[in-house]
């Protein structure tokens, strides 16, 4: 039974399992060539998912696996999903100088649009890395010609977040005079505290009832519509273990079999479709922000659509 009759965001990061983050410090980017590759497998059987349950998706795609798979990049598109960009090569924004940034995300962008014969509109960074001290990456999304992003995790951890920025999708109004619109990854108001509910780890690590009751509230009380993700590898039990922490490998592994169940439940459950549609929905009704990006990172200032500040 669908829940509500608003539309959420659905999405998939289309990586390996040996590029995530958690494994980056015992996992060279030199050495991915020689590990046995799952992400085509993987992202075949999300697609298959998602067309017996007839619901279209974006997936933010890694240059790297675009370049080495482009049939695959063909398939998302051809089956009517978004394409949409993960940079290049999975290194977090605010490790990387903007000359970096802007020559890694101009290739992956280029590279995906070459493959798909058509605009790629929007990004998400690796690892949610666009933090207060990285803003000055949006001004480079805007300049590479992305229309939207989602790379803002509005919420506290060791790898990611901005605490405070806005919850919902809102349009960012950079100093130099672009724009560019904002779908934060989704978090749950319960009593003052911002759940993570949107999706990856907190799906598979939280029992699924927070993630439902969380995503439900969004809806309900917010009246707002959240965006969910995951990665290839999550539906993925058989993958080869990486000798990483004892922190990494619990948050990579847990619950990779309950995975697939869950996603089909929560394709039962809610409305979905791909990020670009759900923004074209609502991009005339957006809170317009103006974000203090550029050399000088830091303060978000809210702005609301009338010029007032909030
Ligand atoms: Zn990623």
């Amino acid at each position: 039974m669908i829940f509500s009759s608003i539309t959420n965001a659905l999405t998939f990061d289309v990586e390996d399992y040996f590029q995530v983050s958690a494994f980056e410090k015992v996992v060279d980017r030199s050495q991915w060539n020689n590990f046995p590759s799952r992400v085509e497998n993987n992202t075949d059987r999300i697609l298959s998912i998602l067309d017996e349950a007839g619901v279209k998706a974006t997936f933010f795609v890694l240059g790297w696996v675009g370049e080495r798979y482009p049939k695959l990049v063909r398939r998302i598109h051809e089956g009517g999903h978004e394409v949409a960009c993960h940079g290049y090569s999975h290194r977090l924004v605010y490790e990387q100088s903007a000359t970096e940034f802007r020559e890694e995300t101009s290739r992956a962008k280029y590279l995906l649009e070459d493959i798909v014969g058509e605009e790629v509109p929007g990004y998400r960074a690796a690892s949610y890395s666009i933090v207060r001290s990285s803003l000055w990456a949006l001004d480079i999304l805007a300049e590479c010609g992305f229309r939207y992003d989602s790379s803002i995790f509005p919420i506290r951890h060791d790898r990611y977040g901005i605490p405070d920025a806005p919850r919902f999708p809102h349009q960012i109004q950079l100093r130099s005079g672009a724009s560019l619109i904002e779908f934060p990854i989704s978090t749950a108001d319960v009593w003052g505290m911002k759940i993570p509910v949107a999706g990856g780890g907190y799906f598979r690590l939280l029992p699924y009832g927070i993630t439902k009751f969380g995503l439900s509230r969004i809806n309900q009380k917010d009246k707002q519509a959240f965006v969910f993700y995951l990665h290839p590898w999550e539906l993925d039990p058989e993958q080869p273990r990486i000798a990483a922490s004892v922190i990494s490998r619990f948050r990579h592994y847990t619950n990779l079999k309950r995975c697939e169940a869950r996603l089909s439940g929560l394709l039962r459950t809610y409305r979905f479709a791909a990020m670009r549609d759900v923004l074209g929905r609502q991009t005339e009704t957006l809170d317009q922000v103006l974000y203090e990006g550029g050399a000088v990172p830091g303060k978000v200032i809210r702005v609301c659509s009338n010029g007032g500040e909030k």
